[in-house]
């Protein structure tokens, strides 16, 4: 027995195969240290000061762009800026019983309803978020929510043009920058390029969710809906139709769907109505949809009032307009 054992110990120390594995897997650390020093010694050197300068004006406006994107995602926290108070929480409970769920995150978009609730707004969602959520199915909630699926659609489009601007960018200065910075460092580069990130994240959809804990905290239950592009545009059919049996309108409106969006732009050639800038002179160019009149003044969607705008006109408009 033990002299087996002994057997295996050196049969593992002389086995070049182990030898070369460890080898092997050693390798990368001093790699890495490498590049790391390599990196930054580059990043502080003039050769890529000067590659950083000939691309200044491109970084910046892709920063520029950059921002207006988080700016119209921002838009449905904007409109939800009810300022309803604060309280602070304590748990009284006798023997400071922690029921799941009871003093742990606590959004507003998180409604605690009984197992009856919980189970119909998962049959009926749209419906129930009007009710539990304070959402009125009116004109005016609707012409908000198609403001907000505007404005997540033109995120959405922008930052697909921003990462091919981008790209564009980098791939021209590609050939100056060492192959070893651009594969292993790839992030680092961007960054010291000058790019901001781009938060490719999809944290920024509004979520609705009912939850059920039992009174016992052992059993529980939640249905969340996320408005996302698709939920959005649903949501907003949802509230029209709602509108309509209501009011018993027979009228046909336009929705902002995504189908007008790009009808609205094929209508306006994807030139912009007011600099005319347009895709063709400008690949990446970001093009939104503006109301004439603005909702806010009673502007409805309709074709006669929606225009092609690029996103740096449509901004001017906006801030003169607010
Ligand atoms: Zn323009």
């Amino acid at each position: 027995m033990n002299e087996q054992k002994i057997k295996e110990t050196t049969n593992l120390a002389t086995n070049p195969l182990i030898w070369l594995v460890s080898l092997f897997l050693m390798i990368p650390i001093p790699f890495l240290v490498f590049i790391l020093i390599y990196s930054r010694w580059y990043f502080r050197g003039e050769e890529f000061g000067r590659i950083r300068s000939s691309i200044r004006k491109y970084t910046a406006d892709c920063n520029a762009l950059n921002a207006h994107i988080e700016e119209l995602r921002r838009s449905y926290v904007k409109a939800e800026k009810t300022d309803y108070g604060e309280a602070r929480f304590e748990n009284i409970s006798k023997y400071k019983y922690q029921k799941k769920g009871f003093n742990a995150e606590f959004a507003p978009n998180i409604y605690d309803c009984s197992r009856q609730i919980c189970g119909n707004a998962r049959k009926q969602p749209f419906k129930y978020i009007c009710k539990y959520f304070n959402i009125a199915p009116d004109e005016k909630t609707l012409a908000r929510f198609e403001e907000v699926l505007n404005n997540f659609s033109a995120a959405e489009e922008g930052k697909l043009l921003l990462k091919n601007k981008k790209d564009r960018i980098l791939s021209r200065v590609k050939t100056k920058i060492p192959a070893v910075i651009r594969i292993f460092m790839a992030k680092d580069l961007e960054k010291n390029l000058g790019f901001e990130e781009i938060a490719f994240n999809e944290l920024y959809y509004p979520q609705f969710t009912f939850r059920y804990v039992s009174s016992g905290g052992n059993a529980g239950a939640q249905f969340t809906t996320t408005m996302d592009i698709p939920m959005l545009e649903r949501f907003v059919k949802y509230l029209d139709e709602n509108i309509k049996r209501r009011k018993s309108a027979a009228g046909q409106r336009a929705l902002m769907t995504s189908k007008l969006r790009t009808y609205i732009k094929e209508r306006d050639h994807y030139t912009c109505r007011r600099c005319g800038n347009s895709t063709r002179r400008e690949a990446n160019l970001l093009l939104e949809i503006d109301h004439i009149i603005p909702i806010a003044r009673g502007g409805l969607t309709e074709e006669s009032n929606l225009q092609t705008l690029c996103w740096k006109c449509n901004r001017s408009k906006g801030a003169k307009v607010m």
